[in-house]
């Protein structure tokens, strides 16, 4: 059996403000944060867990959080730098359906897409402070046609029919790698455990937590659903890490 390999796969970058990063904490001012997803090649396939943001979805619906993203940012881009394939992945998990997460999804085709129950349903039928959230329902043409939102032409998109796996509660989906539940900032948040042979495990909070100011401060962020949820979200980041 190979050993479990993990790479970080640079996304870009987008700006949002203080105040949203550090809820009512700020300080105020643009706060330019890496977009990026965790590759995962484990003896079971490869496992890419968030896709990152859509350039031009960004720029069309929300161009004021100031994308920056060359063409070798993108997920064919960063994969074609390791000599693989977008054809290679075999499962897409999403620690949420937020547009800078799920961006990329479109590109894995033959993938199987996993993630929270909760979080599939949630971003179908989102409240309406989290429509700019849901924004880019690429990663699921069919719900986007149930909620009468028409996607932007796409060739990718022609191809692209996902085939959703929902699961609920903690699991290790494959050996040592573990799902979390982080509710709070979405419904159906998921974070990340890789144990790795060798050294400590990785544990990829995703927006559950997203620095660590956040979590030296217990601070959380004010994209939410539930602030008290979000809190004690952190709280089990924190016990987890430890
Ligand atoms: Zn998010």
């Amino acid at each position: 059996m190979t050993d479990t390999k993990v790479h970080l796969l640079d996304g870009g970058t987008l700006v949002i403000d203080g105040f949203h990063a550090f809820w009512n904490r700020g300080p105020a001012g643009e706060v330019r944060f890496p977009c990026y997803s965790v590759l995962i090649e484990h003896a079971d396939g490869r496992y890419i867990f968030d896709t990152g943001y859509d350039f031009d979805h960004v720029m069309r619906v929300l161009p004021f959080e100031k994308p920056i993203q060359e063409k070798s940012q993108t997920l064919p881009g960063q994969l074609a730098k390791l000599g693989l394939k977008t054809g290679d992945i075999n499962y897409v998990i999403n620690s949420h359906y937020h547009f800078d997460h799920c961006g990329g999804n479109k590109y894995f085709g033959e993938a199987c897409t996993l993630c929270h129950a909760k979080e599939l349903e949630a971003s179908g039928n989102c409240q309406p402070f989290e429509h700019l959230g849901y924004s880019d329902m690429s990663f699921a043409p069919a719900l986007a046609a149930k909620r009468g939102l028409k996607l932007p032409p796409d060739p990718l998109l022609d191809m692209y029919t996902p085939k959703f796996e929902t699961v609920t509660g903690d699991q290790e989906i494959a050996k040592g790698l573990w799902l979390f539940e982080t509710p709070g900032h979405t419904a159906g948040h998921y974070s990340l455990l890789v144990e790795l042979r060798n050294r400590r495990p990785m544990l990829f909070t995703a927006d559950a937590c997203y620095s660590k100011k956040n979590l030296d401060m217990m601070c959380i962020s004010s994209f939410h659903l539930d602030p008290t949820a979000s809190l004690a979200s952190m709280k089990r980041l924190k016990a987890l890490a430890e």
